[in-house]
């Protein structure tokens, strides 16, 4: 699934391509956006922004509408040239806007929705941009308050929240956890003030070092790019934990746990070396 780096840096490659040219066309295969092209159509207008809040994604138009997009597991946007082919079968495209120079694609884009000003800020489940561990605007206070509102939740839940920190998604989830010696099954509770702290400060770091680099590259793939929180880039050496159950931890030599996790079932990788909960209990991997 993609998470808010890959969001970020899908945000940039399309306000690169698409930013301050008019929209020559537009269609998508859902009729609610059909309709609201009819009732203001976007060609002739421009794309005026594009940003990341967290996972979503927000091209804004000259016209004062807001294209929301959510890519869930399975969705993506690419920019192609005219006359270039697609890497993915017609039957995926959910999305089409085009200008002179590029058409962008959204391919299986699962939850789209033209909003106005209001109705954006109306949205309570796009997160404003205080929230988003990307965003300049991210308050660190609040985001301690939002974590600390979860004490009786494991860590690891709490961090996949996206109204307390919005853009870390799975991946970083376990990688936060072990740079900060937390244990995945710790209650938020039981972290001190520093340790809250000292995890939203990592999750801000590991999120951001991901979209530092810029290819300049016009499509995001979700697959093709190594996700970092080591400081290496080979292959195999990217990641502290995630993915790595049976192998040896990278600092202690211990064999890395994985488990099921929260009421989503998701999946989390631990050092049971590095992270210690504090009642000296440990989970099965
Ligand atoms: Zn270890």
């Amino acid at each position: 699934m993609p998470e808010g780096d890959t969001i970020f840096r899908t945000a940039r490659a399309l306000g690169r391509a698409l930013a301050g040219r008019p929209i020559t066309a537009f269609r998508s295969t859902y009729p609610k956006l059909m309709q609201s092209d009819d009732d203001a159509p976007l060609a002739g207008q421009m794309v005026s922004r594009v940003e990341s809040r967290g996972k979503w994604l927000l091209i804004h138009f000259s016209g004062g509408g807001t294209l929301a997009t959510h890519m869930l597991m399975n969705g993506s946007w690419h920019i192609y040239r005219h006359g270039q082919p697609w890497q993915q079968p017609r039957a995926n495209m959910r999305i089409v806007l085009e200008t002179v120079d590029y058409i962008a694609v959204g391919f299986r884009v699962p939850v789209a929705r033209m909003h106005t000003p209001e109705s954006l800020r109306r949205d309570r489940r796009i997160p404003g941009t205080e929230i988003d561990v990307l965003s300049a605007d991210f308050d660190v206070q609040e985001a301690m308050r939002r974590l600390l509102a979860h004490g009786d939740e494991a860590v690891a839940d709490a961090l996949l929240r996206q109204d307390v920190l919005a853009g870390v998604g799975n991946v970083f989830k376990s990688e936060i956890c072990f740079v900060t010696g937390v244990h995945p099954y710790c209650k938020v509770a039981w972290l001190s003030e520093d340790q809250v702290r000292t995890v939203i400060g990592a999750a801000r770091k590991l999120v951001r070092a991901n979209v530092l680099e810029d290819s300049g590259d016009l499509i995001v793939t979700y697959g093709g790019r190594r996700r970092r929180t080591t400081h290496e880039s080979k292959p195999g050496a990217s990641l502290w934990v995630y993915g790595r159950h049976g192998e040896p931890c990278r600092r202690c030599g211990e064999v890395i746990r994985r488990r099921i996790q929260g009421p989503d079932a998701r999946v989390t990788f631990w050092c049971p070396g590095c992270q210690k909960m504090p009642d000296g209990t440990d989970v099965d991997g």
